[in-house]
């Protein structure tokens, strides 16, 4: 695969994240981990040297190789020592996490929280608060996919980037009043290259790609100007393709007009001839995955087929990135939130491994954030903890087809910068006993 530009920026950017003298998560032992550890001090209860382990949960961090047990700590908001064991003694507060998952806090790459008093997503209605939904499914990072363009972008930044414990990040609509519904979207003369680019360069904290949706005509603009917007300021373009029809078809699309590293969303949504007549994917979905296209779930309320997601892992092509398409319609059908659409990848055939990665990694290097989707020492404690139950359990898809399934991920406990933000069975609270002094 051809590398582009801000692939490289990721590449290199992963390679510095660590500070000089710790090695990587995966080659952690007891040992490596002292530089952060005061001789001592060690286990004295006046001075811990942790906020918090997260002990003997299995984890799962693909960007470090690891996959077993190990203990976490985390001490001022960061990763501090990843090891087989850690002593417990050294920490203010332990967690059990025996028997659980425990992976990077949850990246959702497809989201709408761009809530407000309007009827459609941008400042509207159709959007959800991100904290009221995102870490009661292991999320600590969700992407705005387009809900704000170049015009109010400032708007969505105020009213619920800057008041979100969510760490929320944006893909900058091409059309400048966002996605404010139907002829808004349709709009040629509001999408434009220069000033969304503009705005991406002025908050390249917050914005991380550029996204063009529901565009419905016959013209390439909106696609083209996107992608010179994500030239301009160096990021990916995500699609989601509205129509495809003769004019401007997924062929062109996948092979000619995006770049390696650009998304293409709502993969296996079926409405854009992804599948074909003879039950077969479309071979320019093979073709767009030779060339780079970074595909996306994008489950939203109509856009998560199980003919087509079957049939994409029957033909080897699973998401490269797991993501919900946040919204108050998705969330209340057969999407419902982001474990719930891992565990229906873990359904289809995925390894958890897999699963988590396409949900932490991955999309961390897409945005071009490698500083988050993994647990080295060092990076911020965005961690989640889930349960793996096992018996019986129906995956609806977006045109009301269950799929049965043995497995299904539980958030148990979901930690933001170091805080508990989500504990479903008060795995890190104290055990209630009568008599017991509230201080
Ligand atoms: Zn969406």
């Amino acid at each position: 695969m051809k590398l582009n530009s801000w692939r490289r920026k990721v590449a290199l950017a992963a390679s510095v994240i660590l500070p000089m003298g710790l090695v990587g998560a995966g080659q952690v032992t007891q040992a490596s981990a002292t530089p952060i550890q005061q001789p001592g001090t060690a286990g004295t209860a006046a001075e811990p040297r942790y906020d918090l382990i997260l002990d003997n949960g299995h984890v799962i961090d693909p960007k470090n190789n690891i996959d077993g047990v190990r203990d976490i700590a985390v001490r001022d908001g960061r990763i501090v020592a990843v090891a087989k064991s850690l002593n417990p003694k050294g920490a203010e507060q332990v967690v059990n996490a025996r028997g659980k998952y425990v992976t990077p806090g949850i990246i959702d790459m497809h989201a709408h929280m761009f809530v407000g008093p309007a009827n459609d997503y941008a400042a509207g209605w159709n959007s959800v608060a991100p904290d009221g939904f995102t870490f009661r499914a292991g999320v600590t990072t969700a992407v705005d996919t387009g809900s704000a363009g170049w015009e109010n972008f400032e708007e969505f930044k105020t009213n619920v980037i800057d008041r979100s414990k969510t760490r929320v990040l944006s893909f900058l609509n091409i059309v400048g009043k966002g996605m404010a519904g139907g002829e808004r979207e349709q709009d040629l003369e509001n999408m434009q290259a220069g000033p969304a680019a503009e705005v991406a360069l002025q908050n390249p904290d917050h914005i991380v790609g550029i996204k063009t949706a529901h565009y419905s005509g016959p013209e390439w603009d909106p696609v083209r100007r996107s992608v010179q917007a994500g030239e301009i300021a160096d990021v990916p373009v995500m699609v989601d393709f509205g129509s495809d029809s003769e004019q401007r078809t997924i062929e062109q699309l996948l092979t000619q007009e995006l770049r390696p590293g650009d998304v293409y969303t709502h993969v296996y949504s079926g409405l854009r001839r992804e599948l074909g007549d003879d039950g077969r994917l479309n071979p320019a979905l093979h073709a767009g995955r030779e060339r780079g296209i970074v595909y996306d779930v994008g489950h939203g309320g109509g856009s998560f087929s199980w003919d087509v997601a079957v049939q994409g892992m029957k033909e080897d092509l699973p998401p490269d990135t797991i993501s919900t398409d946040l919204h108050i319609t998705s969330m209340n059908s057969g999407m419902k939130d982001m474990a719930n659409v891992m565990s229906k990848m873990v359904t289809l055939g995925m390894s958890l491994e897999d699963v988590v990665k396409a949900s932490t990694w991955t999309p961390a290097q897409v945005i071009q954030r490698p500083d988050l989707g993994h647990l080295s020492v060092g990076a911020p404690a965005d961690v989640a903890v889930f349960s793996l139950d096992r018996g019986r359990f129906g995956f609806v898809d977006s045109f009301g087809f269950r799929l049965d399934g043995k497995e299904k991920l539980t958030a148990e406990l979901t930690l933001r910068e170091g805080d508990v933000v989500w504990d479903l069975n008060g795995i890190a609270a104290t055990e209630w006993k009568p008599g017991r002094d509230r201080d």
